[in-house]
């Protein structure tokens, strides 16, 4: 498979507060042509600061970036405004955090669609738009007679599938989606979540999903990223995350949640809370919540080394020079 996005050492700092916060450090990743990428981490660990800033959506006027962000091999960051703007929605679009209630109030389904359709595709021959929206509609199972009403007629699960459909119109090579069931109820996000797999297969493009929610991630995406306090601190494919994920704080999201398929077990929460990103603790910045903590982990931060080829850990636990008696030690306490 190729790479279609590549995310290379990005950095991003909120400028427009005091403290600065550096939201996201030295993130890198890639999507592959037709993967599904997952990026797990609880709130405030910079999930949505990194969408948005692939996406080039934070203005300069808030944020210092650094680092790459290449989609099929160009750099966005290059990019004025407006390459950046056609770019948007045709190669690459969003599905926002909230998304059934970023659409707009005043206007019907089908003025939104072919509004968005009409500003960035520009080749549409007549009647092109008019049957796309149609045919996007149904794929996300909504009947185009539907397309007449206003978001309020709708419940909260159709106007989700609604929003996907804006991100699917144009056909873009990569979908990013922050948390696109958040607020439904367990079952309409799970129609919603296996649709998105549907669709993925069928039409081929990429995703980068956004989730909290450790146990749907490793049902659906092929590689999982896990944040914490704005960094990569695990990444792998899902299914070796899931088995054999190292990193403590990975361990504890996957015990957050109840696996979607299998048997039943009890959830356990992680104690404590992702730290204040302007105030990070020295050495590994999960420390003070960390069950297998060492001395050497209040003082020093951890590198992102591989453990295996596609299977890479932040923590002091893995890396090759930890003497062994502190490991067992540490395994004791958790
Ligand atoms: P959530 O799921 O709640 O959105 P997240 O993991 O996506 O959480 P972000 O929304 O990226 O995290 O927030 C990361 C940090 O950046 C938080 O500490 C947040 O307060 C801070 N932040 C977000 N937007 C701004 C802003 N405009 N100015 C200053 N700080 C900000
Ligand atoms: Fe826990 Fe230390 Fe590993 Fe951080 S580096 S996750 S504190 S053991």
């Amino acid at each position: 498979m190729s790479e279609i996005l590549s995310v290379r050492h990005l950095s991003v700092t909120y400028t427009d507060s005091t403290p600065t916060i550096p939201a996201v450090n030295n993130v890198s990743l890639s999507i592959h042509d037709r993967e599904i990428v997952g990026i797990a981490g609880e709130s405030g660990c910079g999930k949505s600061t990194l969408i948005n800033a692939i996406l080039q959506l934070l203005p300069d006027s808030i944020v210092d970036m650094e680092g790459d962000v290449l989609l099929n091999g160009q750099n966005l960051r290059t990019l004025d405004r407006e390459s950046m703007r056609r770019l948007r929605w045709m190669k690459i679009s969003l599905v926002p955090q909230s998304a059934m209630n970023a659409l707009n109030p005043i206007m019907t389904i089908e003025e939104q669609m072919r509004r968005i359709m009409e500003a960035h595709w520009e080749a549409a021959r007549p009647g092109e738009i008019v049957a796309r929206i149609d045919e996007t509609l149904e794929m996300v199972n909504i009947q185009r007679q539907y397309k007449k009403l206003y978001p309020f007629e709708l419940s909260g699960g159709m106007r989700q599938r609604v929003a996907i459909a804006l991100a699917l119109a144009l056909r873009p090579d990569v979908v990013v989606m922050d948390e696109p069931t958040t607020g439904l109820d367990v079952i309409v996000q799970r129609g919603i979540l296996m649709e998105i797999k549907r669709l993925q297969k069928q039409l081929g493009f990429a995703v980068c999903l956004v989730s909290h929610d450790m146990s749907l991630l490793i049902e659906l995406a092929q590689t999982v990223y896990v944040m914490y306090a704005g960094r990569i601190i695990e990444s792998g494919p899902s299914r070796d995350i899931y088995r054999q994920g190292r990193h403590p704080y990975t361990r504890g999201l996957i015990a957050c949640f109840p696996p979607l398929q299998g048997s039943q077990r009890t959830v356990e929460g992680i104690p404590g809370s992702p730290p204040d990103l302007g105030q990070l603790p020295p050495g590994c910045a999960f420390h003070p919540r960390c069950p297998q903590a060492i001395p050497r982990c209040t003082d020093q931060s951890p590198s992102l080394v591989n453990v295996r080829p596609q299977h890479a850990v932040a923590c002091h636990l893995h890396t090759p020079d930890i003497p062994s008696d502190l490991v067992e030690a540490s395994h004791d306490r958790a």
